[in-house]
């Protein structure tokens, strides 16, 4: 087991800072996640850890050692590709077994210890065949048993079940947690699906070009994202944004010129304090934090539908307010029969501010 840490490492590709003075403390034991659009900087992170990349500047180390300049064999971690990076020509017990056999390992024990990580996965009645004689699931679970085979201290993966159909995705998501709670690995998972980082993780770090933005647990990051790219980027669908402006005067926030008095509001002293007249603002509102009224009422603006998306136990409802697109997640398996003209409530406990630039102002709830 091991703790990871990277102090202020910077990755230049030429001129491309594909990651960029990035500090993390990842636990001992911990699942920890990298989440962030493609080419934020993740797999090159997760590969300067592994040793396949030389950060430009900057140090990490892993328990406390300064692994920087040193080679991936003697850091004791184990990679899981994206693409399972498995050795066509050999079989499944070869190819298991390979980090055993480069250790020396006799063929007795390494037998014994292919079949032991292979039967965890399900797949101990497989080891004769090649890898092209495999389904891709069956690929992803060798690739993992490939991995935890030679008992590593630290499991870095990347994108592992970014190839597997949804329903095996989601299988295999919790049995790679159920894994690493029971083998207790310190374990840094790259990905760029937000439900994924949010399912697996104890703490997952949000990148975007090459920074790292937010860190926290998974709820922690959903209920109180810092930026306007972490709200738009955690959450199915994400967090609505809508621009607008302050009216002192009017005691007013202007949404798209729709009007959205502030009688009362929970946060608005914060608000004035921290953000002056006209000044332009995001408000961000969760899908499920809106409730829909036929006519005006109290603290509503009027939206247009233009879709219901009827998903089962919930329903979707897309509206246009101006020239903006709105989500709304109703709690119902009845779809809703709605159309033209309708009012939209946001939860002002709920709201979050945004300024212009990206940081959050306030929100009611804090
Ligand atoms: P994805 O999810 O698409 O794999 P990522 O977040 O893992 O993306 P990286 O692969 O780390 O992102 O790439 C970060 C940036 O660095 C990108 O702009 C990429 O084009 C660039 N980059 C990565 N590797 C190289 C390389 N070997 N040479 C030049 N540029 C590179």
């Amino acid at each position: 087991m091991a703790q990871i840490v990277l102090d202020n490492v910077t990755k230049l590709f030429g001129h491309v800072a594909a990651v960029n003075e990035v500090n993390l403390k990842i636990h001992d034991g911990e699942f920890f996640a990298l989440l962030g659009p493609s080419g934020c900087g993740k797999t090159t992170t997760l590969r300067m850890i592994a040793g396949l990349e030389t950060p430009t500047t900057g140090s990490i180390f892993i328990n406390q050692r300064d692994v920087t300049e040193l080679p991936p064999r003697v850091r004791d971690v184990a990679m899981v590709f994206q693409d399972y990076a498995l050795y066509p020509h050999m079989t499944l017990l070869d190819n298991i077994g390979y980090p055993l056999k480069v250790r020396g390992v006799g063929h007795g024990e390494l037998r014994a210890r292919v079949t032991e990580a292979a039967r965890s996965l399900n797949i101990d009645h497989l080891l004769d065949r090649r890898p092209s004689q495999l389904s891709g699931g069956q690929q992803q679970r060798a690739a993992v048993a490939r991995a935890i085979v030679h008992h590593a201290q630290v499991f870095l993966f990347d994108e592992p079940l970014s190839n597997l159909d949804a329903k095996l995705r989601v299988e295999a998501r919790g049995f790679l947690k159920y894994l690493q709670h029971e083998l207790g690995v310190t374990t840094i998972y790259v990905t760029h699906d937000q439900a994924e980082a949010m399912a697996l993780a104890d703490r997952i770090a949000i990148m975007d070009q090459g920074r790292v933005i937010q860190v926290g647990a998974p709820l922690e990051v959903y209920r109180r994202p810092q930026t306007v790219f972490v709200a738009g980027f955690l959450g199915s669908p994400p967090m609505n944004l809508l621009t607008g402006r302050i009216d002192l005067a009017k005691k007013q926030i202007l949404i798209n010129c729709v009007g959205l008095s502030f009688e009362g509001f929970p946060c608005w002293n914060d608000l004035v304090q921290q953000a002056g007249d006209g000044e332009g603002l995001i408000l961000g509102v969760r899908p499920e934090h809106i409730t829909l009224y036929p006519e005006q009422t109290d603290f509503a603006f009027p939206g247009d539908v233009y879709v219901t998306q009827p998903l089962g136990a919930e329903s979707l409802v897309n509206l246009q307010v101006g020239d903006e697109a709105v989500s709304v997640r109703l709690f119902t398996d009845e779809p809703p029969r709605l159309s033209g003209r309708i009012w939209i409530r946001p939860d002002p406990e709920r709201i979050f501010f945004y300024r212009s630039s990206g940081e959050l102002i306030a929100t009611a709830s804090s």
